[in-house]
């Protein structure tokens, strides 16, 4: 069965179309700047690449313009629509409705809808992927899954914050953690790497791109994660600040800044402040000059103390978590690096792991030089580090073919 992955962003929509039989991708591609001048569509199907730049008002015209091209006869992959057997969705939140991922009708399209305060950006956008693509693909099962679902099997004392129970029993303020989808597929991917069942394993999995979250995961299950309402909290992230005192936003709200260092001269709101955490902080925040982990490596070679100081920060940061999650689940077994930063930055690898010989880590520096699936770690090193590429797309159109053919989930 060929299944289709789509994830809708508010002006963008990202597609793959992946035959199952042997999971191969056939075709992928990006709808840009949706209802704003300029949209285009960038799509590729192995070696045969295009652009097409046209008016797209809306999500519904995107769909349409990806079944298009789908279709094509030049760079095209399919003769027509029935050849695609499902479609899977990325959804950010899905609250704690939703443990696992779920066939779209009514009931979850409104369960997606009650999440809308939790993910503002992101949920009004999904569903909006949704509903386009249930217009131009009538009677094509759609499957919804969830950023959040794998970090549903939380213990309350991982997941609750210190504040008034109330705000979690009447308004579900608490932690639900994001990249549940990455962190899934990462965790069972290197059992099956390492010929090791997750029963009875501890496995840390750092998951370093513009965002990062880690996750501890014991017996194939997760039992914490930094990430917590919003992807704001944890580590220091390409523009997020990460974890700090919450009463930094009161006293920046107070007390603003402008670009220059000046003052502003009058408060600003919460919202504006959170703003400033979310997209002007992190790795651009510290350097002053970048968000991307490239620049700030290449600006730290060269000697710029800022960027020096955003590297070591990130660093000190995952090294904390990794401590912390190792304590929290008596030991650790398996320590795996993914996504951007995690895949190619070996020397960052090398510096997280680095002193931790008290835990039982110890990188080789010639296996360190991968960018795929490998062990990492020297051979007498008691945790096993190892590099293991994210792939959410196939683990949600996994999910989508497991849904539509059996109805429920496999648990790998
Ligand atoms: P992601 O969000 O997973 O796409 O990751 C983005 C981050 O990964 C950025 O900070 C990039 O600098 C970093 N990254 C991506 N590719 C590479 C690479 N080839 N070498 C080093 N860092 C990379």
């Amino acid at each position: 069965m060929k299944i289709l992955v789509v994830n809708a962003g508010s002006s963008s929509l990202k597609y793959q179309l992946i035959d199952m039989d042997g999971e191969i991708e056939l075709a992928k591609g990006l709808v840009e700047r949706i209802g704003i001048a300029g949209s285009r569509l960038k799509h590729s199907a192995g070696e045969k690449k295009t652009e097409i730049s046209q008016e797209i008002p809306d999500h519904e015209a995107a769909a349409q313009l990806m079944l298009q091209i789908l279709q094509d006869p030049e760079f095209g992959v399919i003769k027509s629509t029935d050849e695609i057997g499902a479609v899977g969705h990325r959804v950010l939140h899905g609250g704690n409705a939703f443990t696992a991922s779920v066939i779209v009708n009514d009931a979850a399209k409104q369960a997606i809808r009650d999440c809308f305060p939790l993910g503002p950006l992101h949920n009004p956008a999904n569903l909006m992927g949704i509903e386009a693509c249930e217009k131009v693909m009538k009677g094509t099962p759609q499957v919804a899954v969830f950023d959040t679902a794998f970090h549903q099997t939380m213990p309350p004392k991982a997941y609750m914050y210190g504040v008034p129970k109330m705000y979690e029993e009447k308004l579900h303020v608490r932690r639900y953690g994001f990249h549940g989808t990455s962190h899934r597929y990462v965790s069972r991917r290197v059992c099956d790497f390492l010929g090791i069942k997750p029963e009875g394993k501890r496995i840390i999995i750092a998951h370093l791109g513009n965002g990062s979250s880690l996750s501890a995961v014991k017996d194939g299950k997760c039992v914490d994660t930094s990430m917590g309402l919003t992807p704001l909290e944890g580590l220091l992230m390409g523009t997020r600040c990460g974890s700090c005192d919450p009463a930094v936003v009161q006293f920046i709200a107070n007390n603003p800044l402008k670009e220059d260092g000046t003052p502003l001269g009058h408060p600003i709101s919460v919202d504006e402040v959170l703003t400033i955490m979310n997209k002007k902080s992190g790795l651009l925040g510290i350097s002053g000059k970048s968000s991307d982990c490239r620049d700030i490596d290449d600006l730290a070679a060269k000697g710029d103390e800022n960027a020096k100081l955003a590297q070591e920060m990130l660093i000190y940061g995952i090294k904390k978590y990794i401590g912390a999650y190792a304590a929290a689940m008596g030991g650790v077994d398996v320590i795996c690096f993914t996504a951007g930063i995690g895949e190619n930055n070996a020397d960052l690898r090398a510096r997280v792991i680095d002193g931790m010989e008290f835990l039982g880590g110890k990188i080789d520096p010639e296996k360190n030089k991968t960018r795929k699936e490998a062990v990492i770690s020297a051979d007498d090193s008691k945790v096993t580090v190892c590099v293991i590429p994210t792939n959410e797309e196939i683990m949600i159109a996994r999910d989508t073919l497991d849904l539509v053919t059996t109805g429920k989930v496999r648990d790998n």
